[in-house]
């Protein structure tokens, strides 16, 4: 089955039209013609015209549907959408953002020598596990480096990198990257850049746009959009070219037994041998597979994905100003705090804004941060992000307890430091569950303690 997105999208280029008709062909896409949402094939495998058919699907010479764990005709429709959104040239989809992220990175590091990777400090907690611990075993080395300052990710590269990774908001602090001058660096080293754009969607920001080479997605969160599945993405623009530099690339310019004795690049002219050997290989061989039935979910959720984040996004923003001059908080990491250092990317590069996660810190005694997080009524506490429900959570406790204080605190989380995910209730609705939780919090604390705490909190955003 080929999709035909430009069929059915009439030549529209406004995401509101195309995130709820990308990746569908016309009604020549349905055996029954009736089927407008998006159907769910629910099926392990699919029958085979005949022998020859067969044959040439396994020999992969004829592209279609085999077996569901290397494609689904409705997580097909995820795949093509994503990489419509994205203005990529295809996409694949996988069982969870953990998963995409995995594959994208093993894609670059897993033949070959060269295995070591530039990444930006302010990442997921699932990503630093990933690096730290599982690709460190297979070998892979990382460098960390600021997200905001290309001239350390220049000064990082080395003749073994073979890629570049960041978040284009980073999660938990809601840090910007400077991608532009990224990836041009990147593209000045030979490698691709690969980013996840999980926290800021195509809604906020196009990767590709500003350089990125892959993107990824923890569908999870905001594509889903309701906390009921997990899904990730990877989409490429497919723009690097491998044979640049050749000896690099193996997996991608040898030829190999598996693809026909032919190379990858020879074999997926005009496609994406990046994808290809996502899927052949690693969704094939490991199993990462997106079930058709959390796809469906996935794709019902991205048809309103413009209208939700527009909104996160805006409710963020008024939640973070309302915190930021609360005398109970110290400190929001939110890029339309002005003395962040986030605030002039997100005036150059978000114009409909910067998303909802982000984090404060209380400004309190330690000890009564378990009790304000139990004392808040709407913000559920939850470690996950992107839902409709606005969630809270506390990363010293939660996502981030494993690492070692000084660990934390060089990642820009202390103990006060609590994360946001804004949901869609009424901004009102959130910023009074707050405040009457600071007003209690700030009534009860020490009147000694409180104003050295302004005092602190000023002097914090001076
Ligand atoms: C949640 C998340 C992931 C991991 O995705 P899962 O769907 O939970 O596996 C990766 N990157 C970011 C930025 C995330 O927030």
């Amino acid at each position: 089955m080929t999709l035909s997105p430009s069929a059915t999208i009439n030549g529209s280029s406004s995401l509101a039209t195309r995130q709820i008709h990308a990746g569908r062909g016309g009604s020549a896409d349905s055996p029954t013609q009736a089927t407008l949402p998006v159907p769910i094939y629910q099926s392990s495998a699919f029958e085979f015209p005949d022998h020859a058919s067969a044959a040439a699907m396994f020999a992969q010479t004829q592209p279609g549907f085999t077996y569901s764990r290397t494609g689904n005709p409705t997580v097909a429709v995820l795949e093509a959408r994503s990489a419509d959104l994205e203005g990529g040239i295809a996409g694949l989809a996988l069982g969870s953002g953990q998963s995409a992220v995995a594959a994208a990175l093993l894609a670059l590091v897993s033949t070959g020598p060269g295995k070591h990777l530039v990444v930006s400090e302010k990442i997921y907690g699932g990503t630093v596990d990933l690096l730290g611990d599982t690709l460190a075993d297979l070998g892979v080395t990382v460098t960390y480096v600021d997200p905001t300052d290309a001239s350390q990710w220049a000064a990082a590269v080395t003749d073994q990198t073979r890629g570049f990774f960041l978040e284009s908001i980073g999660n938990p602090l809601s840090t910007l990257a400077d991608l532009d001058a990224i990836a041009e660096v990147a593209h000045e080293a030979g490698v691709p850049v690969v980013v996840d754009n999980t926290l800021a969607t195509p809604v906020l920001y196009r990767p590709i746009e500003h350089g990125a080479d892959i993107v990824v997605h923890s569908a999870t969160k905001y594509f889903g959009g309701h906390g009921t599945a997990l899904a990730g993405v990877i989409v490429d623009a497919g723009r690097f070219d491998w044979e640049a530099r050749p000896e690099r690339w193996p997996q991608f310019t040898s030829p190999r037994e598996r693809w026909g004795h032919q190379s990858l690049v020879d074999k997926c002219r005009g496609g994406s041998p990046f994808l290809h050997l996502c899927r052949a290989k690693f969704v094939h061989d490991l199993g990462l597979t997106l079930s058709p039935f959390n796809a469906s979910q996935i794709i019902q959720g991205m048809e309103t994905l413009d209208l939700r984040v527009r909104r996160h996004s805006d409710s963020a923003a008024r939640i973070a100003r309302f915190l930021d001059g609360h005398p109970a908080v110290r400190r929001v990491h939110h890029p339309v705090v002005e003395s962040s250092v986030d605030h002039r990317i997100a005036e150059r590069d978000y114009p409909s804004g910067t998303g909802a996660v982000f984090a404060f810190e209380l400004n309190c005694d330690p000890e009564r941060v378990p009790e304000f997080v139990d004392s808040l009524r709407l913000f559920k506490l939850v470690a996950n992000i992107g839902d409709v429900r606005s969630l809270v959570a506390h990363p010293a406790a939660m996502t981030h307890c494993r690492l070692t204080e000084e660990q934390r605190l060089a990642a820009g989380i202390t103990w006060e430091t609590l994360r946001l995910s804004i949901g869609l209730e009424a901004a009102e609705d959130l910023i009074a569950d707050l405040q009457s939780s600071l007003d209690e919090l700030q009534r009860t604390s020490p009147a000694s303690a409180r104003t050295s705490d302004v005092e602190s909190a000023q002097e914090a955003r001076a």
